[in-house]
C-alpha cells in the first residue's frame, strides 16, 4: 500500500525548528508498505527553519502576528497533488500540527493549549476521501 507520510516522522529535518520527530515504528512500516514523505509547510514555499504558526480559525498565524494562510493553503494542495500521484488512500500525519494534525490542535494561542480540530493539510486530504491518522494510533488502519 502506498502511504502518504508526515516526512518529520520519517527522519526527515523539516520541522519548524529545523529538527525532525522520527518515529522509529513509522519507519518499520517500509518492509511493508510504500512510505511517500510530505512536509506541507516546505510545499507551500516557507523556510526552515521557520517561525512556528497557529491555526486561528480559518487563518494560520506566526507567532510574529504574519498571516501564513496562503502557504498552507499552497502546502495542502500539493501535498494532495502528491497523494493522487501515488494514489495513497490513507496518510499517517504528525499529530498537533497547523498542517498535518488530526483530530486536535494547538488553538491559535501560543499557549500549548489544544483544540478539537485537524491542520490545513489533514482538512483537504480528507475532503478528498484521504483517511487520516497520527503517529499517535494507526496501527488499526494498517493491519
Ligand atoms: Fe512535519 Fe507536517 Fe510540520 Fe512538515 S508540516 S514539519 S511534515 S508536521
Amino acid at each position: 500500500m502506498n502511504i502518504l507520510v508526515s516526512a518529520c516522522l520519517l527522519g526527515v529535518a523539516c520541522r519548524y525548528d529545523g529538527k525532525s520527530k522520527e518515529v522509529s515504528k513509522i519507519k518499520e512500516l517500509l518492509k511493508d508498505h510504500n512510505l511517500i514523505p510530505i512536509c506541507p509547510e516546505q510545499l507551500g514555499g516557507l523556510p526552515t527553519p521557520r517561525v512556528p504558526s497557529e491555526k486561528n480559525g480559518e487563518k494560520v498565524i506566526n507567532s510574529e502576528g504574519i498571516d501564513v494562510t496562503l502557504e498552507y493553503n499552497k502546502g495542502a494542495h500539493e501535498a494532495l497533488r502528491i497523494a493522487k500521484l501515488f494514489n495513497c488512500k490513507v496518510a499517517i500525519l504528525k499529530a498537533k500540527s497547523p498542517s498535518c494534525g488530526f483530530g486536535k490542535i494547538y488553538d491559535g494561542t501560543f499557549s500549548k493549549n489544544l483544540i478539537l480540530g485537524n491542520g490545513v493539510t489533514a482538512q483537504v486530504l480528507i475532503d478528498n476521501g484521504i483517511k487520516v491518522f497520527t503517529e499517535d494510533f494507526y496501527e488499526l488502519l494498517i493491519y
